[in-house]
């Protein structure tokens, strides 16, 4: 196998040694990819940029030649993007990590996802742009990461009875956690788990109420194209409600709770 190159966004990057990092991309044309950076803290012409968190670069790197086990070789970074806009801003930064520490959860190594590596890309392209509220941006990455990854949340119809939302009389349904999926007022009493609401926005541990205006949004920007996003009027009520059902889904079907997602209700509780 020869040497290659590709876009990659930066994912992750630990300390091996005294010198050298191992640095998880997500790549254009190769997915998920690990590599090893030799002498990374010393070499500035090699890797050029400061190698941050969520930064695109272009990377060359090289497919070990004796030990096929070994890592693939990082030789050389030109960066392409720092998104400084999003770096000046602390909450922008928290939604970026969270998004990308998302994706280095979620996607295994070596699988060629070039659609989602259009979508992080894309998301944070908006940031740094600044046109979208951010967290109407996250709203639209989460949704589509999830469609992506296949497995979207069913929002378009009670699961139980199968009515459509519209037909829907009552304004909040259930979304379980476990299902993916709401259930209408009338059936969720037949349904074992359904608790009172108990957090801000009525969260508990298995699912959450979301009204029925929220449910229609969320699925009307998982279908619409990226570039009309700024056309989506959110109500903050709206965006609270999706980003509480978003991030309590994605932090229940993966098991676990993401540190990046913790700093970030820390600085949303403080604004
Ligand atoms: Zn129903």
């Amino acid at each position: 196998m020869g040497d290659f190159s590709t876009d990659a966004i930066l994912l992750r990057k630990i300390e091996y040694g005294d010198h050298d990092l191992i640095i998880t991309f997500l790549t254009r044309d190769k997915g998920k990819i690990s590599v090893m950076a030799k002498n990374a803290k010393k070499s500035v012409r090699r890797f050029s940029g400061a190698m941050d968190l969520f930064s695109v670069n272009h990377i060359q790197c090289a497919f070990p030649k004796k030990n096929r086990d070994a890592m693939i070789n990082l030789c050389q970074t030109v960066l392409e993007n720092g998104f400084s806009h999003i770096r000046y801003d602390v909450v922008n930064t928290a939604y970026a990590s969270y998004w990308t520490e998302i994706v280095t959860q979620w996607l295994e190594e070596g699988k060629a996802q070039p659609d989602i590596f259009e979508l992080l890309h894309t998301a944070l392209e908006m940031v740094d742009d600044g046109f979208i509220r951010t967290e109407v941006i996250s709203l639209l990455f989460q949704i589509r990461f999830m469609r992506l990854s296949g497995f979207s949340p069913g929002l378009d119809q009670c699961d139980a009875c199968r009515t459509g939302i519209e037909g829907i009389y009552s304004t909040r349904l259930w979304f379980d956690f476990k299902a993916g999926r709401v259930v209408c007022s009338q059936c969720k009493g037949s349904i074992s788990g359904v608790q009172k609401p108990t957090g801000p926005f009525g969260v508990s541990a298995r699912g959450c109420w979301v009204s029925k205006g929220t449910l229609k949004q969320l699925s009307w920007i998982n279908s619409v194209e990226m570039a009309r996003a700024d056309r989506i009027k959110f109500s903050s009520a709206a965006i609270q409600e999706g980003e509480t059902l978003l991030e309590s889904f994605i932090s229940f079907h993966l098991g676990r709770n993401f540190n990046s997602l913790e700093f970030l209700n820390k600085m949303r509780s403080e604004k």
